[in-house]
């Protein structure tokens, strides 16, 4: 099966519409934010502050393989170039002497950068930003709580208060207070309560489509779509959330999916194997997901990106602002803080009934360890990768490749049975 999904050729050219209008708004000047993927940026959406995500912006300079020469314009400035480089990629276009030959045009300059500082690397390379002329940085705190939620995907939508704690609800509902008192006085905006409650409903009926969607994969056999298609069709709205236009390209991937699953489309309608990719996407190399397809029948049925949209955003309540502190205060913890993260993993292979996980290793990745412990405890194969996600110089996807098809030949018929 090769046909495209039409949902990740549309969010595709959505996107790339989308930016082309935003270059031209921002030609002659104008706010606009660079913000880290794991932050509220609900608060820009609500007051109409265009926003770019930064690790969105480091998989377009990978995919069009420029992430080598972004780190070195790093390194010609003494910045570290092996280090948290999903993160810093982008702030190597503001040291770009030719930002016109950037992907896309380039990116436009921001004016403000919100990141929450969940690492000393992290931290650093947002001061970075904010040193850079014209730019200000707003840090949100990273917190944690000594008490962790078991089962945190049931209790999050509706009972979030107890899964995260009071404590690390009332400093976050306090940062964004300021946030917005501090974008107020930048922009000159209003921030609007009524139209922060709509796009604050707006993202959770995005996130329900992406729920009943999740569901569908995870119960379908064979798999009817390749994960490579369900990255942009679930990303891409994503980083659009709070408008109608991603409820409604998440309500089309919903539908797409159904009608796939109806008419029982596979991806391969003699699937052996069904893996799970745990990490950041591999986009210097994104076809890397389909290369098992013929060789071993093995078909990657998940990604961290559409189950997390199922299972991390949800958030009910009648005090909107709380309720955005509760999507984001332990928004690191659902996908790498063990035992946060570890159950979720477990839980979501056996929801998808995977044979086997492949898991990216990044030098900076936290909790990793766990995390293959945990799903080996509950007899699920995992092969480790140790790669970082936008950098190939440590290993390239032809090593990869063979790395992997060795495992997959090892995985024999009583491992699957453990591991479904
Ligand atoms: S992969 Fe992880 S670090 Fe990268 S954007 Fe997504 S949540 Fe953030």
């Amino acid at each position: 099966m090769n046909a495209r999904l039409n949902s990740a050729s549309a969010a595709t050219a959505h996107q790339r519409q989308w930016f082309a209008g935003l270059r031209a708004d921002l030609a002659d000047g104008g706010d606009f934010a660079l913000v880290n993927a794991d932050a509220p940026q609900e608060i820009f959406r609500t007051m109409g502050i265009p926003y770019v995500v930064n690790q969105w912006w480091s998989s377009i300079v990978t995919a069009k393989r420029r992430a080598q020469d972004y780190l070195e314009l790093l390194r010609a400035r003494g910045l570290p170039d092996d280090s948290e480089q999903y993160s810093s990629i982008p702030l190597a276009s503001a040291f770009d002497p030719d930002p016109a030959s950037a992907p896309w045009g380039g990116l436009p300059r921001p004016t403000i950068v919100l990141a929450e500082t969940t690492g000393d690397a992290s931290r650093k390379i947002f001061d970075l930003w904010g040193d850079q002329p014209g730019v200000s940085f707003y840090p949100l705190e990273s917190a944690a709580e000594n008490d962790v939620p078991t089962r945190w995907w049931e209790l999050m939508p509706r009972d979030w208060e107890r899964a995260v704690g009071s404590d690390r609800l009332d400093l976050m509902t306090g940062e964004l207070e300021g946030l917005i008192r501090f974008l107020e006085q930048t922009t000159g905006r209003v921030f609007s309560e009524t139209r922060f409650a709509e796009v604050m409903e707006l993202v959770n009926e995005q996130q329900e489509w992406n729920r009943r969607t999740r569901d569908l994969i995870a119960r379908a056999r064979p798999c009817p779509l390749p994960v490579n298609d369900s990255i942009p069709s679930v990303m891409i709205p994503q980083w659009h959330r709070g408008t109608t236009w991603a409820r409604d390209a998440a309500r089309a991937f919903h539908d797409e999916v159904a009608e796939r699953v109806a008419s029982g489309t596979a991806v391969r309608p003699d699937e052996r194997l069904r893996l799970m990719w745990i990490g950041r996407g591999l986009w210097f190399d994104l076809d890397f997901y389909r290369r098992f397809e013929e060789s071993h029948g093995a078909v990657f049925v998940w990604s961290m990106y559409l189950a997390i949209a199922a299972d991390g955003y949800l958030r009910y309540g009648d005090d909107p602002l709380r309720a955005l502190a509760a999507r984001f205060a332990a928004f690191p913890d659902q996908l790498y803080t063990p035992p946060w993260s570890a159950e979720w993993y477990v839980k979501e292979a056996r929801h998808h009934g995977v044979d086997g996980v492949v898991h990216l290793v990044s030098e900076d990745s936290r909790g990793s360890y766990f995390t293959t412990r945990a799903l080996e405890a509950a007899g699920i194969p995992v092969l480790e990768l140790h790669a970082d996600n936008v950098d190939a110089r440590a290993a390239d996807g032809d090593g990869l490749t063979r790395t992997v098809g060795d495992w997959l030949g090892t995985l024999t018929l009583s491992d699957r049975a453990a591991g479904g």
